[in-house]
């Protein structure tokens, strides 16, 4: 296999703590930094330290990114060697205190970074469970981190928690589906995340839309409150404002169906349910 570094790499300074990668990259572990370093700081010491301690890449408070190990090589980040040598690890500046927050541009950095890592490695998508119990399964989990290998608070609370975030951005990085469920759906819901696609295609209506569609179904709610069954009013537009929004809603709670405000098959046909009753 051949290994390949990050371009994304504004500075470079290697560190001799390393040894030669005996495993494939599959996993990818994120570290704070415990410090807010630049990438230069944080690989200058890695490269000064006597204290045997390194890591791939070092992101900067500032957004820069740093190479203190190849790829091709196992870094000494995470207390656990077989770790180390199938994961890519990443310390990230931090504050020195819990959570051990990272700043915008380093997490936007980190984002970028760890897309590229998995592009260039085939990692098809990033997994993060929470789970210790999946670690050397990266099947099912992908993502880990210092504390399960070690009495530390590393990767900090901040960073932890981002988790999630970090595997659902970097997945939209590359094109895999994320885990992110928004809006939810259950069988009278008019917003089915099975159904994909723009404003008009996606198979219902939300606030933000502007198409001639948003402007018939509005038509509707012109209807109903004129019927007396809404008192929302709407614009004569074609805009899906936070009046459509509100109108949709007591369309829902008058018929009765989940008020999510979101204007799909089952509201538009509540619509018209509503109005030949008063017809
Ligand atoms: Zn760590």
């Amino acid at each position: 296999m051949g290994f390949t570094n990050s371009s994304l790499v504004t500075y470079k300074k290697l560190t001799g703590d390393y040894n030669p990668r005996n495993h494939a990259i599959d996993t990818i572990t994120i570290h704070c930094f415990v410090g807010q370093v630049t990438a230069k700081r944080g690989c200058d010491y890695f490269f000064e330290s006597d204290r045997q301690v390194s890591s791939n890449y070092v992101v900067g408070y500032d957004g820069t990114i740093g190479l203190s190990v190849e790829e091709k090589n196992r870094a000494w980040t995470s207390s656990s060697p077989s770790n180390d040598h199938r994961a890519i690890t990443i310390e990230v500046a931090s504050d020195t205190k819990p959570p051990y927050a990272v700043t915008d541009a380093a997490y936007k950095s980190l984002i970028a970074l760890v897309a590229d890592i998995c592009k260039r490695n085939n990692i098809k998508k990033l997994i993060w469970k929470n789970d210790k119990n999946l670690i050397g399964q990266p099947s099912k989990q992908n993502m880990t981190i210092h504390r399960w290998f070690a009495a530390t608070d590393c990767p900090g609370q901040y960073l932890l928690e981002h988790m999630s975030d970090i595997a659902d951005q970097v997945n939209e990085k590359l094109g895999a589906a994320t885990t992110a469920v928004k809006p939810t759906t259950t069988a009278s819901t008019d917003a089915p995340k099975s159904i994909g696609g723009n404003a008009m295609t996606r198979g219902y209506f939300a606030k933000g839309d502007k198409n001639e569609g948003v402007y018939a179904y509005k038509q509707l709610l012109i209807a109903l409150k004129k019927a007396g069954i809404i008192t929302q009013a709407v614009d004569n537009n074609n805009i899906f404002g936070d009046g459509t929004v509100t109108a949709t809603k007591q369309v829902q709670k008058a018929a009765k169906i989940e008020q999510d405000g979101y204007a799909g098959p089952i509201t538009i046909r509540a619509c018209y349910t509503l109005l030949s009753k008063k017809i």
